[in-house]
């Protein structure tokens, strides 16, 4: 029996493989490297390179490995590129995982997880944001994602089938003990742009949009420490296999932070200054956004056990610094 990780040898992907091997699971990885990386997968993890929508591909690789349960991490996550190419991410993140899904349920896979978004709700009216908040995806991004989650909800009602949709918020951080950590080229996320000014790889950042209506006129987001987050998978995978029924919720901490307090977080924790220029808004961007977590402590167990700002930085810096290693040999 394994567990198929989609992208896997990405940036949750990866240290997905990590929580499940750590765990004593079978772990096969179907990734086509478009951002992943080969050497990011752990030598313990069968490694497939296709795509999600290969059917054959995913029906052979159900069957020989005897597959009960799919994580499915493989998709686009930027949300201005999704602004600016809205058929490519109904693509890789509808379309494709509408493949996977018939493919899975065509061949007895009863267990699925999906990557899902805090992006579905576009900006929310109450804070922190529940479940059963508007769903209102104010980009292609957020919409394709949402599209999946109901592909999912009306293929469950229809079939011997269930899922665990985890709405994440801002993913960030590296695993504990370094093992993996996100090595994305180009990557445009808040903390790992930060930290990679910090060490040196860029001249400088900006922060876009300062005149929100926040207490310090920037973007305020709920940054969950990708560990926790994994380890939320994880749970939702044996309470599927336990016999729990279909589930969706946010993993996030409650706890919001706004652009600057970011950057003065990896400022601090780096004990190093490095420019930032103020810049204008970026499109798609939400105002604020921040997670209610009772679903996923409740009906998950959830116990979040990284939550402190300044160790989710400490751990992106320390991977950053692992990295700068690794590429200068
Ligand atoms: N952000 C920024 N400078 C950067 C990257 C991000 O000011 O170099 C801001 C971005 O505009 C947003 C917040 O940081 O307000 C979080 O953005 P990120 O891309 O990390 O995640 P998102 O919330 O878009 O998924």
């Amino acid at each position: 029996m394994a567990v198929l990780v989609t992208g896997g040898a990405g940036y949750i992907g990866s240290h997905m493989v990590w929580a499940l091997l750590d765990q004593g699971e079978e772990v096969v990885v179907l990734d086509r490297l478009s951002t992943g990386f080969d050497w990011a997968v752990a030598e313990a993890a069968t490694l497939v390179v296709g795509d999600v929508a290969d059917r054959n591909l995913v029906k052979e690789t159900i069957r020989k490995h005897e597959v009960d349960a799919i994580i499915h991490f493989a998709g686009s996550v930027i949300v201005p590129e999704s602004v600016a190419d809205p058929l490519g991410y109904y693509l890789n993140n509808t379309a494709k995982s509408r493949d996977l899904i018939d493919v899975a349920i065509g061949n007895g896979v009863k267990n699925f997880i999906f990557s899902s978004t805090a992006a579905v709700y576009g900006s929310p009216e109450t804070f922190p944001v529940m479940e059963e908040a508007p769903l209102r995806p104010e980009s292609p991004y957020g919409t394709s994602k949402l599209m999946t989650e109901m592909m999912l909800r009306d293929c469950a009602a229809a079939h011997d089938f269930r899922y665990t949709a985890l709405r994440y918020f801002n993913v960030s951080g590296a695993d504990p003990k370094l093992r993996t950590g996100q090595s994305t080229k180009g990557a445009t996320h808040l903390i790992k742009v930060a930290c990679e000014t910090a060490t040196g790889k860029r001249p400088y950042m900006e922060v876009f949009g300062t005149d929100y209506a926040t207490r310090d006129g920037t973007c305020v987001r709920d940054y969950v420490h990708v560990w926790d987050l994994v380890n939320a998978h994880y749970l939702a995978l044996q309470r599927m296999r336990d016999g729990g029924g279909s589930l969706v919720a946010n993993c996030g901490y409650g706890q919001g932070y706004s652009v600057l307090e970011v950057i003065e977080a990896v400022r601090r924790v780096a004990g190093t200054d490095f420019e930032v220029r103020m810049s204008g808004r970026r499109p798609g961007d939400t105002v604020a956004i921040v997670a209610s977590n009772e679903r996923c402590r409740y009906d998950l167990g959830w116990q979040p056990k990284h939550q402190g700002l300044e160790e989710i930085v400490g751990h992106a810096l320390g991977w950053e610094a692992k990295l700068a290693r690794r590429n200068r040999q």
